[in-house]
Order: structure tokens, then C-alpha cells, then sequence
């Protein structure tokens, strides 16, 4: 593939960011199997061989509708290791949300265009079916022209696979947002998916700006139930013919997956999606390993996400505690963020990345120095190992309170030192 908008110098960036050959980076482009996401003067790359990345979603509700609130999320985010931000704002002002974001962050953004398009029409003419596709073409092309670099756009859904849906019925149906906005479209106007029917035009105003699709999953899964199933199946399916078009079109893509999977189903989720889809990117929803842990939702999507990413996810979309009970504040942000991140490290060790566990072999000798200055150092969340340390000096300062006076690295030490006379 030739991608649009890919330059020599993004390539080079991309390579000493991941610290692998600018060839190995062109290779990956040109299979379609990296892509790149350009944000101002800087670039990210996703992909297969790349560090396993990781995405933040910020923005506003219809009930809290505040952006000073959304920029501090981001600062949050960004401070605690995201690598791409998702402006997934339904409340009153979208535009200028959005041109927040994309002004103040240091990651590539993404958005889900068809947000703004439902919002808008349901405030304009009173209701979703009466939503005009142009609009959903012209709110594409307007977060393209803002800078947005990816956009999730759920072109897989056709009236195919909500027959299927219909003939196997699910415990909960569909559990996209976007996804609802766009089914409850069809079904309500008989008309088939424009984005669907119209992909052409989806890949011009990708082409036309360097905007990297993320085939959205409307069909992902909302529970254990539901996981694997024929509509989730049908979706992929499609979205693999749509990225071999895309690729023809020089437009890079990303697909989006699952959502709610038993852990054992993980492994083979991953294998049908890059089979399907040609070794394209693939870019996981948690994905949630059971369904009775609200509260604890970032757990779950960690413990999800690494096994993803150990078996080849190569994007990994942060869950929030607040997942499932209401919108993230400040604090959900910062935990979501850092558990995604150590899931995605996790991934990384599994995947054998080059540079990786060397991290944890650098953790490994700080603890046995108990130089506690270096573990905070190399700590994922220097202030949670501060606030938690500072509690747990025991007498001696090179322990810790957990075993304190008979500290099994420091009691090991001396007898190590100690002549073995036999
Ligand atoms: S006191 Fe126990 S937990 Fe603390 S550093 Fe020593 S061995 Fe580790």
C-alpha cells in the first residue's frame, strides 16, 4: 500500500521513538500492518512490532457538560502515559470541546464523528432519524480539518448483520454508542448504512486529509453472554473487505475490537481479527474479562488488555472504574490510564518486544539495593509509590514495614557475604 500523507520523516520518527529500523517502520506502513497517527509535529505508530499503545477517552455528557473539567482529564491522561486521546464529547458544545482537545494535547485525538452528527440532528430537527448522511459526511470532514487524526466510523454494520442480529438475539444487544446511533438510523429510515454504502466517500476525506479510520465495532459484544457471536462475526467480516478497499485507496486503517470476552476467548478473538483483516492493527476495547466488577472495571479491562496484547492486540482503549456507572472525573482518569499502561507493558513482555522487560530487570536490582529513590524512579506511578512508601518506612530505612527487622532480601544478603565453611 501507498499511504496518503505518510513522509519519510514520520517514518524516521516513528523508528527512533521504538527504537527499530526506519525499514522495518516503511515494511509495516506498506503492509498495511502499522499505521501512523500525525498529530501537529509529532507521529505514533501502531502496529506490529511497535509498543503496544495505549488510548485515554475524555469528554463531555449531556448531564456533565463542563470542558474546564475535559482539559483537566486530558492533563491527567497525557501526565500519566496515554499515548492517544479519544474526544468522545455528546454535550452541548461539541465543536468547541473538540478544538480544545486537539489545541492543548500532546497525543493524537481521535473522535467518533457520528456522535456529533446524532447530537446535532436530534437538537436540530427533533430526532435521530431524521439525520441527514451529509451531515454525518460533513461532520468527518470537519474534525479532519481540525486536526483530529483517527476517527472511529462503524462501516461494518449493514442491514446483513442486523437480520443476523434479529435471527440470533442477544442478552444485550448492542452496546456501541455510536453503534446505537447508527442502527437505530437504519432501522428507523429502512435505509442501508451510509457509511457502508458510501465508503468511497468515507476514503476520500480520509485521503484527501492523512485521517486514519478506526473501524468501529458496533456490534462488540456487551457481556459474557454475547461474546463471539454471529453479529460480532458478520461485522468483522465486512470490515475485512473494507480495509483491503481502504489499503487500495493508500488509507491507513485500524479495526477495532471487542468488549466484553471470557478470557479464554481472547486469544482467538485476536487470530480471526488479524486473519480477517489482513494483519491490520487491531485496537481493543478493554477488552472485559467478566461482567460483575463494577468499580473495578479497569482491572478487568487490564487483565483483558494484557492478554490481548500478548497475543497480538496492538492498541489497548483504557476502562475507567467509572465504567458502566457514570462519566470518569479526574481521579477514574488517572486509573484507568495507569492500568492500561501496565496491561500494555505486560503485553509487551508476553510479546517478547525488544527493550521491555529490561524496565522490570532495572526494578528487580533496585529492590534488591532497596534503593527506594530508583524504584520510585522506575515505579509506573511515582506519587501512588510515594504516598504509600512515605506510610511504610519501618526502622532501618533500607526496609520496609512489610517484613521490617527480618527483611528476607537484606537477611539473604548477609549470609550470601558469609564464608560457608563445610
Ligand atoms: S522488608 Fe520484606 S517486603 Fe520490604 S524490602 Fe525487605 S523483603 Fe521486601
Amino acid at each position: 500500500m501507498k499511504s496518503k500523507g505518510i513522509s519519510g520523516k514520520s517514518i524516521e520518527y516513528v523508528a527512533n521513538k521504538e527504537g527499530i529500523g526506519p525499514d522495518c517502520i516503511a515494511e509495516g506502513v506498506s503492509s498495511g500492518k502499522v499505521v501512523i497517527l500525525k498529530h501537529k509535529k509529532t507521529w505514533l505508530g501502531v502496529g506490529q512490532g511497535l509498543r503496544t499503545k495505549i488510548n485515554a477517552n475524555i469528554g463531555t455528557s449531556p448531564d456533565v457538560d463542563d470542558i474546564e473539567l475535559e482539559m483537566q482529564k486530558l492533563k491527567a491522561a497525557c501526565e500519566n502515559g496515554a499515548d492517544a486521546v479519544m474526544d468522545l464529547s455528546t454535550g452541548e458544545n461539541t465543536v468547541k470541546v473538540l478544538e480544545q482537545v486537539v489545541g492543548r494535547s500532546p497525543v493524537p485525538v481521535g473522535t467518533v464523528p457520528i456522535y456529533q452528527a446524532a447530537v446535532e440532528s436530534i437538537e436540530e430537527k427533533g430526532a435521530l432519524r431524521k439525520m441527514d448522511p451529509e451531515k454525518l459526511f460533513g461532520v468527518i470532514e470537519k474534525h479532519a480539518k481540525c486536526g483530529v487524526s483517527f476517527t472511529t466510523l462503524h462501516c461494518g454494520i449493514t442491514m446483513g448483520t442486523l437480520e443476523r442480529l434479529r435471527k440470533n438475539p442477544r442478552k444485550s444487544m448492542v452496546v456501541s454508542r455510536g453503534g446505537a446511533f447508527l442502527i437505530s438510523w437504519m432501522i428507523a429510515n429502512g435505509r442501508e448504512n451510509p457509511l457502508y454504502e458510501h465508503f468511497d466517500r468515507v476514503l476520500d476525506i480520509a485521503g484527501k486529509y492523512g485521517l486514519v479510520l478506526s473501524l468501529g465495532d458496533g456490534m462488540r459484544p456487551g457481556g459474557m453472554a454475547d461474546s463471539t457471536d454471529s453479529a460480532q462475526l458478520d461485522e468483522l467480516l465486512t470490515l475485512g473487505e473494507l480495509t483491503k478497499r481502504a489499503w487500495e485507496a493508500g488509507v491507513q486503517v485500524i479495526i477495532e475490537g471487542p468488549g466484553h470476552i471470557p478470557i479464554n476467548e481472547i486469544a482467538a478473538n485476536v487470530i480471526l481479527q488479524k486473519k480477517i483483516c489482513h494483519g491490520a492493527p487491531f485496537y481493543v476495547l478493554g477488552p472485559l474479562v467478566t461482567d460483575i466488577a463494577p468499580g473495578y472495571d479497569h482491572i478487568v479491562a487490564a487483565i483483558g488488555g494484557a492478554v490481548a496484547g500478548m497475543n497480538g492486540a496492538d492498541f489497548l482503549c483504557y476502562v475507567t472504574p467509572s465504567e458502566h456507572l457514570g462519566l470518569p472525573g479526574i481521579d477514574e482518569v488517572v486509573e484507568g490510564t495507569v492500568a492500561a499502561r501496565i496491561a500494555a507493558h505486560a503485553a509487551d513482555i508476553g510479546k517478547g518486544l525488544r527493550g521491555a522487560v529490561e524496565w522490570d530487570f532495572m526494578m528487580d536490582e533496585a529492590r534488591t539495593r532497596r534503593d527506594w529513590n530508583a524504584q520510585k524512579k522506575l515505579s509506573v506511578n511515582p506519587s501512588r509509590f510515594e504516598k504509600i512508601r512515605s506510610k511504610a518506612v519501618a526502622g532501618s530505612d533500607d526496609v520496609c514495614t512489610m517484613c521490617g527487622k527480618y527483611c528476607a532480601i537484606k537477611t539473604v544478603e548477609k549470609y550470601l557475604k558469609t564464608k560457608v565453611i563445610c
